[in-house]
């Protein structure tokens, strides 16, 4: 059942954080189904070379600007894609208030242009406005458990704000807004020094050293291949649907056994290393995706060996050094 697709196409998107890892790869997606694409990152988190395919393409154009400021004149657009914001726990603990900035008053901005525009506008939300969750697995009408004042909630927040924001927008000027509640997503350009779990995990296994695993290892995650993610996007997007919908892939397995099956991928045998836990660190992450698959026909297809090779392929090829620790 797909009561809420529709086959619309677009003719020109804005991409905010669309030089960025999950953003890039729409980008390319967007102009590979023939839709032109403007790019809006200011490069906090993002890097120019992550959108070099498009580079030269003419339905792509990328504009230098952070999207909390007033946004130039982008000409006409009829889809809003929101995912400019820090989104691995050690970029935004180095940036708290920038992230904080770029889901209050950075959402407000681009409300307003889809607004002005009449566009489709799709938040790219997270998995972390669950917080560490008592509802397992995670479904869209559960409120979350959120620490409002710890580290992590400037990340936290700042999307449960700017579900709110969005909503709000919904529902008082009728704009036509999508959120998308997006979990730990993985696969190439993803910055080995980002302290994000898979590629921690592959840096480390590639340089031989032991894999760091926080706390007790037994909390678990699911991981979903960022082609996966991207075509639930562009999916919510095409559909009339306002969200929010969980986009994940449901295959959980504790942080310890991530842990083995990269170092099975790469063909590791240095073992593991035990790291203490962030604060808040969620014990239990796993999507509830029932929504996607009845309302958008939606869910992920790349089998977990065949996403990590790729994205192991892509770090021999291309990878900076690896870090020595991950976040989460
Ligand atoms: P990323 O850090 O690689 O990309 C974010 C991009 O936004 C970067 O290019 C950065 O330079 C840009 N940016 C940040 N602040 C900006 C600002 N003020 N103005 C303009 N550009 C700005 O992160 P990602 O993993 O690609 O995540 C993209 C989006 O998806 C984020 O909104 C994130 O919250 C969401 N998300 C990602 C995941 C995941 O597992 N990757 C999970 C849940 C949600």
């Amino acid at each position: 059942m797909r009561s809420q697709q529709s086959t619309k196409q677009f003719t020109r998107a804005l991409v905010a954080g669309g030089s960025g890892f999950v953003g890039s790869h729409l980008c390319e997606a967007l102009i590979d189904a023939g839709t032109a694409v403007v790019c809006v990152d200011n490069f906090e988190t993002g890097r120019e070379e992550n959108v070099e395919s498009c580079l030269g393409n003419a339905l792509f154009e990328l504009v230098e600007h952070d999207i909390t400021s007033a946004l130039p004149d982008v000409g006409p657009v009829d889809v809003v894609f929101h995912l400019a914001s820090a989104a691995s726990p050690v970029d935004y603990f180095r940036l708290p208030i920038e992230t904080l900035h770029a889901g209050s008053i950075g959402t407000e901005n681009l409300l307003n242009l889809a607004s002005a525009h009449g566009a489709r506008f799709v938040l790219a939300s997270t998995s972390e406005v669950y917080g560490d969750p008592q509802v397992h697995p995670q479904v869209e009408n559960y409120y979350g458990n959120v620490n409002p004042i710890g580290p992590r909630s400037v990340y936290d927040e700042a999307k449960r704000y700017a579900e709110a924001l969005t909503s709000a927008y919904r529902r008082t000027y009728g704009v036509n807004t999508a959120i998308a509640r997006i979990f730990n997503t993985y696969g190439p350009r993803m910055r080995s020094d980002d302290g994000r779990m898979i590629p921690t995990f592959i840096g480390q296994a590639l340089a031989e050293r032991p894999l760091t695993v926080t706390g007790s290892g037994t909390q678990t995650r699911s991981i979903c291949y960022v082609s996966d993610t991207v075509a639930g996007l562009v999916a919510l997007a095409a559909s009339s649907h306002g969200g929010p919908v969980n986009l994940g892939n449901p295959i959980e397995a504790t942080v310890e056994e991530w842990a083995r099956r990269v170092a099975g991928v790469v063909g590791s045998s240095a073992g593991v290393n035990y790291v203490d836990a962030t604060p808040d660190d969620p014990r239990r992450r796993c999507p509830d995706i029932t929504r996607a698959r009845v309302e958008l026909g939606w869910q992920p297809v790349v089998e977990v060996d065949t996403g990590l090779k790729r994205t192991v392929e892509w770090f021999v090829d291309r990878a900076s050094p690896a870090v020595t620790r991950q976040q989460h």
